[in-house]
């Protein structure tokens, strides 16, 4: 179906369309310059011209943008920020957050068993900390692609012993795109041969310059195995949330996006939920991605059955009729019909897309691949 016609194709391309109309031809396909060319054809010309090509489908109510409802200033309350931590493979990060989680559990619900549901929180100076711990990048970029950002702080982990390698650009470069601040982990100063200096150094290439050196990242020097340094790290996350000064209405409706989702053989289908804004509660219906429910439990990360939760707090729930996708939005609605129906009406558009009678090639970007 309609896509981009060949003259866009040309522009994107940074080819002369006359060009681009010979170089069809020469694959067999007719074609003048205003007309739309569809995905075979474009995908064929793109790898001719060694470029990848992008798929980008608008699922019309992704967003859920027509359901957003405007905040006042003064509703507007401090939350937890929500922190992701990337980094090269080897380089600490599950490592990291096992030794945070276990540095500070929540008084009073110590003791209650650890449940794994995507993320978890942790409380220091009584102020509260959500870490993601779904797989780093995949995740995160899974969920940034479609538009659902979750992150407010990113922890780039670097070892000490090792250096900056190809995951750690990726990293550097998924946070600077979505404009996440960027606090550097330095690991594994525990090693003989760290060097944290030579560190520093090298990712001043990437413009993460210590304030030290006259700019203005964070760098902490830890070893996730000694548990070294890693109070100073969280002191950190909470400056850098306080200058950033995260903030969420949690006297509405609540909103979120799905972290992780399964059909467990006991419970039946649970989403695991990132609450972004407003209060979830038990028996609230909602939609999630093209399904929907009524919440008919709500645990958090230490297994504790909740009532409601609130801004940036995970949960895990069940009351699902399906299993969602992960970096599905999730949103509640005033009643099971309305959810019912806003999900049904996403399940046509989804599959809609799908046919492929939405879908929209943005090729912005393309030049730099080649
Ligand atoms: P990931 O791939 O980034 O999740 O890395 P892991 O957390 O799995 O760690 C990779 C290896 O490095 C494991 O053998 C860890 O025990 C080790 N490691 C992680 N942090 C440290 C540290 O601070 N010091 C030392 N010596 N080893 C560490
Ligand atoms: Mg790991």
């Amino acid at each position: 179906r309609g896509t981009m016609t060949v003259g866009e194709l040309a522009k994107a391309l940074h080819k002369d369309a006359s060009e681009v109309i010979k170089k069809l031809l020469f694959l067999g396909v007719m074609a003048t310059i205003n007309q739309e060319l569809d995905l075979d054809a474009i995908q064929l010309l793109a790898s001719d011209y060694n470029v990848e090509v992008e798929l980008k489908i608008p699922v019309e109510e992704d967003k859920f943008e027509q359901f957003e409802e405007h905040d006042e200033a003064e509703d507007l309350l401090g939350r937890p920020p929500v922190v992701t931590i990337m980094g090269h493979v080897d380089h600490g990060k599950t490592t990291l957050l096992d030794a945070i989680r276990k540095t500070n559990v929540t008084e009073g619900e110590a003791g209650g068993i650890t449940q794994h549901i995507g993320a978890y929180q942790v409380e220091i100076h009584n102020k509260k900390i959500t870490f993601l711990d779904t797989p780093g990048h995949a995740a995160f970029t899974s969920m940034r692609a479609r538009g659902a950002l979750v992150t407010d702080i990113t922890i780039i982990v670097v070892a000490a012993d090792d250096g900056v390698m190809p995951q750690t650009v990726e990293a550097i470069n998924h946070a600077k795109a979505a404009k996440v601040p960027i606090i550097v982990a330095v690991n594994k100063v525990d090693k003989e041969g760290a060097d944290p200096e030579r560190i520093k150094q090298a990712l001043t290439e990437y413009e993460l310059v210590p304030e030290e050196w006259g700019g203005d990242t964070i760098f902490c020097n830890i070893s996730a195995k000694q548990r070294i340094g890693l109070e100073n790290l969280l002191d950190m996350i909470l400056l850098v949330a306080e200058v950033q000064e995260f903030k969420a209405n949690p006297n509405k409706r609540a909103r979120g996006t799905v972290i992780e989702a399964e059909l467990d053989k006991g419970k039946g289908p649970v989403a695991r939920v990132l609450i972004q804004h407003g209060t979830l509660k038990v028996g609230d219906s909602f939609v999630a991605g093209v399904c929907f429910g009524r919440v008919r439990a709500m645990v958090n990360d230490r297994g504790k059955r909740l009532k409601e939760a609130g801004p940036s707090t995970p949960v895990e729930i069940t009351g699902l009729t399906e299993v969602p996708q992960a970096g599905d939005p999730f949103i509640v609605f005033e009643d099971e019909r309305k959810a019912r129906s806003i999900a049904e009406k996403r399940a046509v558009t989804l599959r809609q897309s799908e046919m492929g009678a939405n879908v929209r090639v943005t090729l912005d970007d393309l030049y730099k691949h080649i």
